[in-house]
């Protein structure tokens, strides 16, 4: 079954080679599928040999731990990686990335998702993680989902209001998604091109986006903002090895050079005591912690 994949098998393969935050213990088996029927396959060794199945797309959003994932780890970026337009319509690969999509659709003067740019994703994971700003989130734009089940077959969801929510996609268990369709609206590619750079100009003045991260640390707590939680706690800029609390915007630990996802856990325990003491807020992750 791993032998008639036709894309890549890799063993052992580190996962810092694939997150933004550049740190990550090993994959015990990593697939780079070609297409569907190599994911297929993937899947189907995993079911026979019982191994648990992971998916990253760009990794833009991940803290793997410092010992790796064990099982089979698929990764999409790149994978299904084509999007076609028709009337105001796309559809996606889990591959595609994002800002190609954006760019792409502007270019055939289609528009209405220029909230979501300048977030670093594949098509697959800003799915799964309901990407987006506070003016939305890609659930808002989605008409159809198409994934895998564990088994291999395809299934196809069409999302209600409740299937998206605060940094989440309630997506059936085990789902490997591999695209989508997206709603989109006919503006001119001047307008949209305006405001994408007016939106990036923004993220580029309060985001430290030099530095290897993985976005926003925290989910904003009802009511309030993670980041003014953290920054008057007076944890802003405070530093263990490599990792750091930025110093341009409380919400985002940075690796500044050689730290790993221990220094990572243990700034976010001191964050996470030091606000629930100051405040009576339990912050809760954005980002997904994986592996061991
Ligand atoms: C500088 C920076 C800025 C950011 N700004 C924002 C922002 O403004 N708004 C925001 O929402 N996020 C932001 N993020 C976080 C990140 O960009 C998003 O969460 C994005 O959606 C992650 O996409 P990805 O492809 O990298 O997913 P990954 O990080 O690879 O995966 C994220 C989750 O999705 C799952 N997943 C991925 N692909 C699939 C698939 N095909 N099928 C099933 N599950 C899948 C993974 O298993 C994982 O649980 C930022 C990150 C960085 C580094």
């Amino acid at each position: 079954m791993l032998g008639e994949i036709r894309g890549e098998v890799r063993f052992k393969e580190p996962l810092s080679f694939h997150t933004s935050l550049r740190i990550g213990g090993p994959a015990d088996i990593f697939v780079v599928p070609q297409d569907v029927d190599d994911i297929r396959h993937a899947l189907k060794f995993a079911e026979r040999e019982q191994l648990p199945v992971s998916v990253i797309g760009g990794g833009n959003n991940l803290l793997v731990r410092d010992r790796g994932v064990r099982g089979v780890m698929l990764r999409l970026e790149g994978c299904l990686g084509r999007a076609e337009y028709s009337g105001e319509e796309a559809l996606a690969g889990a591959g595609v990335s994002l800002s190609a999509l954006i760019r792409e659709a502007a270019a055939v003067n289609l528009g209405g998702i220029e909230c979501l740019v300048g977030i670093p994703a594949t098509i697959g994971g800003a799915l799964a993680m309901n990407a987006g700003t506070p003016d939305g989130g890609i659930g808002d734009f989605i008409s159809a989902v198409y994934f895998l089940h564990p088994d291999g077959t395809l299934g196809e969801f069409k999302p209600s209001a409740a299937s998206f929510t605060y940094r989440a996609f309630h997506a059936p268990v085990g789902a490997v998604l591999i695209g989508c369709r997206l709603r989109l609206t006919r503006r001119p590619m001047a307008d949209i091109q305006k405001e994408l750079r007016q939106r990036l100009k923004q993220k580029k003045s309060t985001q430290p986006l030099a530095l290897a991260s993985a976005g926003c640390v925290w989910k904003n707590p009802a009511g309030d903002v993670a980041a003014r939680l953290v920054e008057k706690s007076g944890l802003k800029g405070k530093r263990l090895n490599g990792a750091e609390i930025s110093s341009k915007h409380a919400n985002f630990i940075v690796n500044r050079g050689g730290a790993t996802a221990a220094d990572i856990l243990a700034l976010m325990d001191l964050t996470r005591e030091r606000v629930r003491a100051q405040f009576g807020v339990t912050l809760e992750p954005e980002i997904r912690i994986v592996g061991e």
